[in-house]
């Protein structure tokens, strides 16, 4: 009798993809058994795809933001049920080291990642506490953000926005148009910049007070102008780069903080007055990864509508079809394209 196989989108080497079977995995005692319905494509898979990633290890099954139903559990495992709805987190937190142990398990020093059981296959396999289960009627493809959308809650909270401030969103690809909502969340009006004209739209659609082009408008002299001189009391630049960085400081209000939320690469270095920081009481963050805690609260504003994610989906691909689905994000196409892998209709 022969095992019942599985799709998986292997990848040998960086820029290698094929679409390879194996055995359906078997979940161990503590873990849990997904078929997975969707999985978000990230501006991370791409770059680790690419292979400029060094901590990335090859082979490997790309893919982390996945949602699905529970297939199979393990014998310790007695509050899934099969057929459940879950998202998954893919990373596993060691508990024992000092980031974990000191409240910051999203900087975990001896993570484990699901090497040979990512997002893009038709199941994966990890344990309990992983998963996340949803409610029956949650629109699943909305779920598969919760990974992205809980760095963004993690990202705003470092903000500690105040009702009636003011915020600018710098970038509005699909993280952008998360931070824009999840600011909002804390009773903040919102900013909203980019350059492409159908990303400004859809910031009105999900709520920004004002948008901007950049390449039109003087940034600066708009928040001048929106905020009677004062500034902004908070700004996150969504877009790798040291110079929107730069260009942003200035912008803010005495007191305001920054959040340098994206990863730059190529390296580069920032060129930035030390006074500005000095004089404004400004405060310069950083965010990196997600914490439980801010993937349960992700989940929250997901399942009771407060942030819309299912609406950032602009191209639903089949999985054999991830090649093109990375190609489409590291271009800018679209917003949020998702791998459609197991629905049932
Ligand atoms: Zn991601
Ligand atoms: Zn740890």
């Amino acid at each position: 009798m022969t095992s019942p196989t599985m799709r998986q989108m292997w990848c040998e080497q960086p820029g290698q993809l094929e679409v390879r079977r194996r055995p359906i995995f078997e979940p161990g005692d503590n873990e849990v058994l997904v078929k997975i319905a969707y999985t978000g494509i990230c501006p991370w898979d791409v770059r680790a795809f690419s292979g400029k990633s060094s901590s990335v290890l090859f082979p490997r099954v790309l893919g982390h933001e996945s949602s699905g139903y529970v297939a199979a559990v393990g014998s310790k495992v007695k509050h899934l049920s099969i057929g459940q709805p879950v998202v998954a987190d893919f990373i596993v937190k060691c508990g024992s080291c000092l980031a974990c142990r000191r409240g910051r398990p999203n900087l975990c020093r001896r993570p484990t990642y699901q090497q040979f059981s990512g997002g893009y296959g038709d199941y994966t396999v990890l344990p309990q506490q992983n998963i996340y289960p949803l409610r029956p009627e949650t629109n699943m493809q909305a779920a598969a953000f919760m990974e992205p959308l809980a760095c963004v809650v993690r990202g705003q909270e470092l903000l500690r926005l105040q009702p009636g401030e003011i915020e600018l969103v710098v970038g509005l690809g699909p993280i952008g148009l998360m931070h824009m909502q999840v600011a909002r969340t804390h009773g903040a009006r919102v900013i909203a910049a980019d350059l492409i004209p159908a990303r400004l739209e859809k910031a009105t659609a999900l709520g920004a007070d004002w948008t901007i082009n950049p390449q039109e408008t003087d940034l600066g002299a708009f928040v001048k102008d929106v905020t009677d001189g004062w500034g902004v009391d908070a700004a996150v630049i969504a877009v790798g780069s040291a110079r929107l960085v730069e260009q942003t400081l200035p912008m803010l209000a005495p007191g305001g903080r920054l959040n340098i939320f994206a990863g730059i690469y190529p390296r580069d270095e920032l060129r930035i007055d030390p006074n500005l920081i000095h004089y404004g009481e400004y405060i310069l963050t950083g965010s990196s990864d997600s914490a439980p805690v801010n993937m349960q609260r992700a989940l929250d504003f997901i399942q009771n509508g407060q942030v819309d994610t299912a609406s950032l989906v602009s191209h639903l691909l089949p999985l054999e079809e991830l090649g093109r689905g990375l190609e489409m994000v590291k271009n800018a196409e679209g917003l949020k394209i998702m791998m459609q892998i197991n629905v049932e209709s």
